[in-house]
């Protein structure tokens, strides 16, 4: 065992207490420490005469204490410690509130370095609470470019930094070398040990860039590999030969014409599973373009040879709403028989519709995961779709196929959440990407406006307005951690529904947060749909899937917290009957970027256009979220990693496989480790 897989708690200095409160960060080993990434970097490099100084930013400066530090207490609870200091350019009055502890640290006639903001009018200077050492120990925490991390009760910047310095210290010479030479050098990147110093202790801001380079380029280099490794795999694998099928016979049976970017769907898929190789595709689109015909054209091409087929969806509601449309599409014209099977079944119906499963008079089953941990058997499982995909984490992916014997079923996942192009390939590395681009004909767009509190009255009248039309509306409000700071500003969606139960007394609130348990949240929904509830306050757990045409108003609180991608999403939710239907984005957010970012919802409808400006204006890291697509998390927005570098450890990671596609030999073994270590952070092995 390496320096890095021991234990915090014997890092010096740190002790059990402490232990707690960094494995409250998520760090555990000495190797976490590494990894915790600074949140920001406060510049002290610049050194200024006092008089010379610039106001009112961040500055060091070098002075003599001229007068004895003193304690006052100007009233109950707040004590002040002043002194004056002086340099050659003149002098500074310096005050530290309730930190009596300096008066101690701090003699007359000797100089120090203060760093702080200095404030002033003519020639007198002040400073308040500057950090501060003695001059002939200048460099730890001034004159430097210091680190500001992520902290947790107990825990000060202070402390962090010291730990992460033993931390760095220990793991001197050890820490391995993910990159191959070949690999750092083509692309001008840092070495390992370089990376990690400049990143928690930058020599100069050059330094910090390429620290940050180098680490953003290893993640998706790493990445890059596990999900190459992953396609390859799939790739070798034989998939059950369909006969070609001519999907007209199924279009036939609808009431409209499908889209051509459906068409085309259909088609990409259709000769996957008639290729010999295992299908691995991934339709996205747009919420509301129409993947479930794509699915069920899939499903109809596999049934209609004797095959059966399985359809996951994340939440039982869901699969209730699908069983029905699929019935529709594929039972109702061509006979096939579909049946549900969910966790809230009885133990007898679940066994009739297993046996069914088993002697393949049930051909297309709907249910959710626990078609994945039910004993459930098929005749001849030949295709699995998982609707809503981000929901399910990489294991999953690979869960189902494992169900079948012999041969692997064809895997068709479906996703809303709109990727930017330039990183679909990083992300969906292991799947086939179909795109649907266009929405059906004659579909009403969602109105879209931002407000801030002032319109709250006229939103009141609007909600009353319509829910008198008998209408429903929506209401979002963010997620509240609960360690998180408590921000009087935040709606927390239990405190909001209270109000509009005291602000609409004849109207019918519900409401649906993440801490409660997936049945609830069904029956809730269930109300919903059946018309019984005229507002739904949530948290965002109703961002996936289900339908309800008679919604009319999505009101999103706090808006500026979500991501636009997310708040798209949530738009999505209305609209999707054939009446008009509006999204009030509410948020009191003045920052430029905030108002930038909501406005380009009210401009647009399309979800791709919308992935791209977000990726413009907060970069990749959002994409990553592990809730997006169930990859392990990534640091990479910390990182500030850029598209360009992201692509270029992409090819770069590609490249290799085509060399050497079992990273076989003993320089890429920290490799090899990284890449299994990702697997192992989503909760088990990927196939
Ligand atoms: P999503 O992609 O969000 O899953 P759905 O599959 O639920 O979208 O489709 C949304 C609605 O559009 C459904 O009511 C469906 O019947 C309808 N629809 C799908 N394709 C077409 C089409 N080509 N023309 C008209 N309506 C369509
Ligand atoms: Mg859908």
């Amino acid at each position: 065992m390496g320096a890095l897989d021991s234990d915090v708690r014997y890092l010096k200095g740190v002790g059990e207490a402490r232990a707690r409160a960094l494995n409250k960060l998520g760090i555990v080993q000495v190797r976490d420490l590494l990894r915790h990434f600074p949140r920001s970097y406060e510049d002290r490099t610049s050194f200024y005469p006092i008089m010379a100084a610039p106001l009112e930013e961040t500055v060091c400066i070098r002075a003599l204490v001229a007068t004895e530090p003193r304690v006052s207490e100007v009233r109950r609870g707040m004590r002040l410690v002043k002194f004056r200091a002086v340099d050659d350019s003149g002098s500074v009055d310096i005050t530290y509130f309730n930190q009596v502890y300096v008066r101690d640290q701090i003699h007359r006639g000797e100089s120090y370095i203060f760093c702080g903001k200095l404030s002033g009018v003519l020639t007198r200077r002040t400073m308040t609470n500057p950090d501060f050492e003695p001059e002939d120990r200048e460099g730890q925490r001034t004159g430097r470019i210091l680190p500001r991390y992520p902290l947790s009760a107990g825990l000060s910047n202070r402390r962090v930094m010291q730990y992460v310095r033993s931390a760095l210290d220990l793991a001197e010479g050890e820490l391995p070398e993910a990159l191959p030479a070949a690999v750092r050098e083509e692309y001008g990147l840092a070495s390992a040990g370089f990376a990690y110093e400049n990143i928690h202790f930058p020599a100069d801001f050059r330094a910090l860039e390429l620290a940050r380079n180098r680490l953003a380029f290893e993640e998706m280099f790493v990445l890059g590999c596990a999900l190459g490794r992953l396609r390859r795999g799939r790739e070798s694998t034989p998939g059950r030969t369909l006969p070609p099928a001519d999907p007209e016979g199924f279009y036939r049976s609808l009431a409209f014409s499908p889209t051509a970017a459906q068409r085309r769907a259909v088609q990409d898929a259709l000769a996957d599973m008639s290729s010999g190789r295992q299908m691995n595709r991934l339709v996205q689109g747009d919420v509301g373009s129409g993947k479930t015909l794509v699915a069920a054209a899939c499903i109809w091409a596999v049934c209609r040879t004797g095959r059966q087929a399985a359809f996951m969806a994340p939440t039982e509601l869901l699969a209730e709403q699908h069983l029905v449309t699929l019935r529709n599409f594929l039972q109702r014209s061509f006979g096939i028989r579909v049946e549900k099977l969910t966790g809230a079944m009885t133990v007898r119906e679940k066994r009739e519709i297993k046996e069914g499963l088993q002697n393949g008079e049930i051909q297309l089953v709907v249910g959710t995961h626990a078609l994945l941990t039910e004993d459930v058997q098929f005749q001849d499982l030949a295709l699995v779709v998982t609707d809503e995909q981000h929901r399910f984490g990489v294991q999953q992916r690979g869960a189902l196929s494992a169900k079948a014997a012999g041969t692997a079923p064809h895997v068709l996942v479906m996703s809303a959440t709109p990727i930017p192009r330039t990183l679909a390939l990083m992300i969906y590395g292991d799947l086939d990407v179909s795109v649907i681009d266009e929405l059906p004909p004659g579909r009403q767009r969602v109105d879209t406006f931002a407000v801030d509190e002032r319109y709250r009255a006229r939103l009141n009248g609007f909600i009353a307005t319509l829910a008198g039309e008998g209408r429903q509306i929506f209401v979002v409000c963010p997620m509240v951690e609960e360690n998180e700071d408590y921000d009087p500003h935040l709606k927390s969606a239990t405190e909001h529904a209270e109000v509009l139960r005291e602000t609409f007394p004849t109207l019918r609130v519900a409401c649906i947060h993440g801490r409660m348990k997936s049945r609830e949240k069904d029956e809730i929904m269930a109300a919903v749909v059946a018309g019984t509830v005229d507002i739904l306050v949530s948290t965002t757990v109703i961002e996936v899937g289900v339908d309800v045409p008679n919604a009319a108003l999505m009101i999103v609180e706090n808006a500026e917290r979500f991501g636009l991608s997310q708040l798209h999403q949530l738009r999505g939710r209305v609209g999707r009957g054939s009446c008009k239907s509006w999204c009030i984005l509410v948020s009191d957010a003045t920052g430029e970027e905030a108002r930038a970012r909501l406005k380009i919802l009210c401009q647009t409808n399309d979800g791709f256009q919308i992935s791209e400006e977000d990726l413009r204006l907060r970069g990749p890291g959002d994409f990553f979220g592990s809730r997006q697509h169930g990859l392990p998390e990534s640091r990479i927005a910390d990182l500030g990693g850029d598209t360009r570098l992201m692509q270029a450890a992409q090819s770069a990671s590609q490249n290799l496989l085509a060399q050497n596609p079992t990273l076989a030999g003993p320089e890429l073994a920290p490799l090899r480790e990284q890449v299994e270590r990702l697997f192992a952070a989503s909760g088990g092995a990927a196939n």
